[in-house]
């Protein structure tokens, strides 16, 4: 089976087909760096992970983009509100620059500590704010924008196509606006392509409508285009953004190239705390580095995400964080178990598993019923073959399978007897007496017991 895919737009499960041959084209959109990215948001990024990992899977060569938001994003979604990145700036005491560093640092750190492959280009939103004023120097051109006191908006109502991905009524939400705060905008939809500057925002920059900085749904639109070019075949993000920024990008992106600019339209569902909404405004939610300092590995809680599909809730609970601990551990040392026997499996068998994976991942990313099959295969005799089978999947996985525990050495309890048998036979060697040694280390075999001549002397090990 070829690979499906979820599409948004369409509200269906589709065949997936590259624009190229060959090569994939996916952007993501990434963390706004004000705060540290809590395991809710590393959700979202092991999602893109899977996909792409999927898309190699299948043979695609993939080019993936994420961008770094660190200017644009407001506390508002309705363009309203500080910017993210100069609130943390001013409570800190620290420039946006700063924060946005120490930020984006932790954030690869913890995506690497977490398996998560890093996209082929990461563009940091201030550094393309040259294209961001382009794309909105033609919008205003070609009559989709307008400007105001504060800015230039996009004017939704001239885009026929409007609430395609979310199926928002321009209508609906018109009539039942309230009062709005920005009385110049000429429908409550329309957004922020560029916000003019107070004398006191710290990053700004100089535009044709005088200093500013770009509005957060453009900068997507301008990154994705410049490094992937429009149309391109994927784009991800959460749930949360299909009404509003997803929806912006759209009608951006296609006003101003007149062509459709994304084929397929992928999102992750939320991850909850304890059925709730797990966000960073509402300070329930933790990092990655306090898993750690419980106890947690990044991949005990990569294996609690993958559990679930991407499109399912999540809830996030310690409990059901430490069952996903025990049953990766227990996978591992299963898995060690069958990496040190010389064991074969039949080739019939592990084909018939392998083709049961491949329709399981290219079933819209079904991870969690590959870890099933997973489990049910390793449940089969011992063996190397089977060991070499979970490591091709474990591309998709990414769970480091390879990386196998020490194997425990058991302790035994050796009784006297056997012991005093041992040092008899120790004693005869010394001796030379050969003889008397075998006839010991028959009697010890009869027993139970293997003697391993060591330099020092020897070890007892049970048979
Ligand atoms: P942000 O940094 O807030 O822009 O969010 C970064 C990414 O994390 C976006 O793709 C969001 O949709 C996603 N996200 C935010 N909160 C959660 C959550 N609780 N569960 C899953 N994804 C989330
Ligand atoms: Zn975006």
């Amino acid at each position: 089976m070829g690979l499906k895919v979820f599409n948004t737009l369409t509200r269906t499960k589709e065949d997936f087909v590259p624009i190229f041959d060959n090569i994939v084209r996916m952007y993501s959109c990434g963390p706004t760096v004000y705060n540290y990215a809590h395991i809710g948001n590393m959700r979202a990024y092991i999602f893109m992970d899977i996909l792409r990992r999927i898309l190699s899977y299948n043979g695609y060569k993939v080019k993936s983009v994420m961008n770094i938001t660190d200017v644009g994003h407001l506390l508002s979604d309705a363009d309203s509100g500080e910017d993210k990145m100069e609130k943390s700036a001013r409570e800190q005491q620290k420039t946006p620059r700063e924060i946005a560093d120490t930020i984006t640092k932790q954030f690869f750190d913890d995506l690497a500590a977490l398996n998560i492959a890093r996209p082929t280009v990461t563009p940091k939103a201030t550094d393309n704010i040259p294209e961001m004023i382009e794309i909105v120097k033609a919008l205003l051109a070609k009559g989709y924008a307008y400007e105001t006191d504060d800015g230039i908006y996009f004017n939704v109502e001239k885009f026929a196509d409007y609430g395609k991905l979310s199926g928002i009524n321009l209508e609906e939400q018109k009539s039942g606006a309230r009062v709005e705060v920005n009385d110049q905008k000429q429908h409550p939809a329309d957004f922020a392509l560029w916000k003019k500057a107070q004398p006191n925002h710290i990053q700004q920059w100089a535009s044709p409508w005088g200093q500013g900085f770009p509005g957060w749904h453009i900068e997507c639109t301008a990154m994705s285009n410049k490094y992937l070019g429009s149309p391109f075949d994927i784009h991800t993000g959460g749930i949360d953004h299909i009404p509003i920024h997803h929806e912006n990008e759209i009608a951006q992106a296609e006003c101003w190239l007149d062509k459709k600019c994304v084929n397929y339209w992928m999102h992750g569902e939320f991850m909850l705390y304890d059925g709730g909404k797990m966000s960073k405004s509402l300070g329930n939610c933790y990092l990655l580095s306090q898993l750690i300092e419980m106890g947690y590995s990044p991949l005990n809680f990569r294996y609690f995400c993958l559990n679930t599909h991407y499109r399912q809730k999540l809830n996030f609970t310690f409990e059901n964080l430490a069952a996903a601990k025990t049953a990766y551990n227990r996978l591992l040392e299963t898995l060690r178990q069958h990496a040190e026997s010389t064991d074969k499996t039949d080739a019939n068998t592990l084909k018939a598993f392998d083709d049961e994976f491949s329709d399981a991942v290219n079933d819209d990313l079904n991870v969690p019923m590959a870890l099933g099959i997973l489990w049910k295969l390793i449940k089969l005799p011992k063996s190397s073959d089977i060991y070499s089978l979970v490591l091709k999947w474990d591309k998709v996985f990414g769970l480091s399978l390879d990386k196998l525990p020490e194997k425990k050495e058991e302790k035994i309890n050796i009784p006297d007897e056997i012991v005093e048998l041992a040092q008899e036979r120790l004693t005869a060697r010394k001796n030379k007496d050969w003889a008397k040694s075998d006839l010991l280390r028959d009697t010890l075999n009869k027993k139970g017991y293997e003697i391993v001549d060591t330099k020092g002397g020897y070890e007892i090990k049970k048979l």
